[in-house]
């Protein structure tokens, strides 16, 4: 707890922004912590930000839509994409389904003059880094730790072993943070995709 709530409280040193960062904008964070909600509220906000659309093996939920949600291929398709280097990075998330981030429309939309937003899973993060080393990777945190164990385990339709793998998983997340450029609290929605649309002009 108190090396969290260290960090939790400011008391991290934040790097300073590095000079040169690129218009390819990383949001990563702890699972739970919003991410996927805050991309949609940078992308509703901000519509000269072009949010990628990842390819991903796993089934469509109601309402998702091919092609803007994601891109839904089978195992077949996701393994061309990879031989075929079409994939900025790629990872399998929750030991489940694989996703990766298509490249072209990447490149196409940067030499646009446009900010692109990838809202991915720290194993991307961390490939996206090698890969394009000065891209802006950004970290989504909770308001505080107690607020993201109400997330993880507040529905309340886990078992105690699954909640505490969450915790586990989200404990390893937290700790890569000093991995990242910036870092943006998730206390209200707007306003943390504010902060971010702001970072990557
Ligand atoms: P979901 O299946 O709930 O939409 O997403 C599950 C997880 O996959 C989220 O943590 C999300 O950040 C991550 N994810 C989505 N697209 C990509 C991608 O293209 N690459 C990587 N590495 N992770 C992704």
């Amino acid at each position: 707890r108190a090396a969290l709530d260290d960090f939790l409280d400011g008391r991290f040193p934040e790097p300073a922004p590095r000079a040169g960062r690129s218009r390819l904008v990383v949001l990563a964070g702890p699972t739970a912590v919003g991410k996927g909600t805050v991309a949609a509220a940078i992308a509703r906000n901000h519509p000269e930000i072009h949010l990628s659309v990842s390819a991903t093996t796993r089934a469509p939920r109601p309402g998702e839509v091919d092609g803007e949600h994601y891109y839904f291929v089978d195992d077949a398709e996701f393994d061309r994409l990879v031989d075929a280097g079409e994939l900025l990075e790629h990872a399998t998330v929750h030991n489940r389904f694989r996703y990766g981030t298509p490249k072209a429309p990447i490149d196409a939309a940067l030499a646009d003059g446009r900010t692109v937003l990838l809202e991915i899973d720290l194993q991307g993060a961390r490939q996206v880094r090698a890969a394009a080393p000065d891209a802006t990777l950004v970290f989504l945190l909770p308001p505080s730790w107690d607020e993201l164990v109400q997330r993880l385990v507040g529905r309340g339709t886990e078992g105690e072993e699954e909640r505490a793998r969450r915790l586990k998983t989200a404990k390893v997340e937290l700790a890569s943070q000093g991995e990242f450029d910036h870092h943006v609290v998730n206390d209200d929605v707007d306003r943390a995709a504010a902060e971010i649309a702001a970072l990557a002009h």
